[in-house]
């Protein structure tokens, strides 16, 4: 099975679900795809998808963050979208903002609201966890719970938490 078909199915969970049962994007004029430097990190596997469907309103660059799996080094790509995108095609990480994985120092998994959205977001400024709407932090959840069956998921997500780490300390949460 491949990780383009892994992840278009994980879409899926997403086509409906939504942080919480009003058009959040009315609160912000949906200012999470605005703004300039406005990109989001591909998870391991997921530039597939994009190889696939080739869409012309994404352009997709290389980052510094990187991770080590069997002893070589990755390096996480960026989407960022150059124009208004097919909902159906948008990159996980659109589809579960304002959450995120995160993985503890005993690599167990949680779904925490993502530190970086704390400056842009009015519901990951004012709400806690249990006041998103519980089938869309469910399907974050079983979507990384599957995720994370794959050791290179897993060791991105060691890398990737530490970094949320940084955010977490600067938000004091
Ligand atoms: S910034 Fe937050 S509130 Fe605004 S559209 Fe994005 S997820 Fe919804
Ligand atoms: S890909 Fe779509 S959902 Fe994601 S930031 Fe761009 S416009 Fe927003």
């Amino acid at each position: 099975m491949n990780a383009a078909y892994i992840y278009l199915q994980l879409y899926r969970l997403f086509d409906k679900s939504t942080p919480i049962q009003a058009d959040c994007g009315r609160l912000c004029g949906k200012a999470c795809c605005k703004g300039d430097d406005c990109g989001m990190f591909l998870f391991p596997g997921e530039r597939q998808v994009y190889s696939l469907l080739n869409p012309d309103w994404i352009k997709i660059e290389s980052t510094d963050f990187s991770y080590t799996y069997n002893n070589k080094t990755y390096y996480t790509p960026i989407a960022m979208c150059t124009s208004e995108c097919d909902r159906y095609q948008r990159p996980l990480a659109c589809r579960i903002f304002p959450l995120t994985p995160y993985t503890d120092k005993d690599g167990r998994l949680e779904v925490i609201i993502d530190p970086r959205a704390k400056g842009i977001c009015p519901l990951a400024k004012g709400l806690y966890l249990e006041d998103f709407d519980r089938s869309f932090v469910n399907n974050v959840t079983k979507a990384f719970r599957l995720l994370m069956k794959n050791k290179h998921f897993a060791a991105f997500m060691t890398e990737y938490s530490a970094y949320l780490d940084e955010f977490r300390r600067f938000f004091n949460n």
